[in-house]
């Protein structure tokens, strides 16, 4: 499932706070946070405030949290025992699946070095100790609302690649990538239909036209080149090669 488009809490997420509140899909929040005080006090106004509250108080059990209960936010802390917060905030960003988690680091130092160290690392946003709650709440709403905005008219969404239809740009991440047009209509096709295998025959049909007769074989040729371009050194490969049967645009491996 593609995190880029969905939230395993549905719709509630884009809604005003009074919304959810009545919901019965309430977001859930991960505190992490090796301050008890600090844990309780984020509890007690998270749950007043409609969210739904788990806590962990060091690096590996936030990783098992996240994993088992899949929150909708994570609320960081910088300094914890044994692994830090940045650690946590890495490994998440290197799972397909928590890639596009919204977190927010907590911090008590107040250097503009280490929140931007913190920001590298690929935290969405940070707050520095001792923080406003309200100030919070509204940069947690912000990131909700970012994470679960449904992809507008003529925009394809999958993973970390965006592709505007109407103005013909693609995106990863936040970088522009050229696409030659055959290349640019195979992944759009992939986009319209993801995580479905098809076989060379197929996307001949459905890109080059029922009526153009080209080798089989030329479609590894625009995959190879469609891969080149839209994967990074550093990013996962989303065209999933199947044996015999094709490829997929997806973020599993097999
Ligand atoms: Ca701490």
């Amino acid at each position: 499932m593609s995190q880029a488009m969905t939230n395993s809490n549905g719709s509630a997420m884009g809604a005003p706070m009074s919304d959810i509140v009545s919901s019965t899909a309430k977001p859930l929040v991960l505190v992490v946070e090796d301050e008890a005080a600090l844990a309780t006090m984020l509890r007690y106004n998270l749950e007043k405030q409609g969210y739904r509250v788990e806590e962990a108080a060091d690096g590996q059990e936030a990783l098992t949290r996240v994993a088992e209960s899949q929150p909708d936010l994570v609320l960081l802390d910088w300094m914890l025992p044994s692994m830090s917060g940045i650690e946590v905030c890495r490994q998440l960003r290197r799972r397909p699946n928590t890639r596009d988690l919204p977190v927010i680091m907590v911090t008590a130092r107040t250097e503009d070095q280490d929140a931007v160290r913190g920001l590298n690392t690929g935290a969405d946003d940070y707050i520095t100790k001792p923080f406003n709650m309200d100030a919070l709440l509204a940069r947690m709403r912000a990131l909700l609302r970012r994470a679960s905005s449904v992809p507008t008219k003529g925009k394809l969404v999958f993973h970390d690649l965006s592709m505007d239809l109407a103005a013909h740009r693609v995106q990863r991440n936040s970088r522009f990538i050229h696409l030659g047009p055959t290349e640019f209509r195979l992944l759009e096709f992939f986009m319209q239909h993801p995580h479905r295998v098809f076989s060379r025959e197929e996307l001949l049909d459905a890109v080059w036209g029922p009526d153009i007769h080209v080798e089989p074989r030329t479609v590894d040729v625009h995959i190879r080149r469609l891969r080149k371009s839209i994967n990074g050194p550093e990013e996962l490969d989303v065209v999933r090669t199947v044996r015999a049967a094709g490829y997929a645009l997806d973020t599993e491996p097999l």
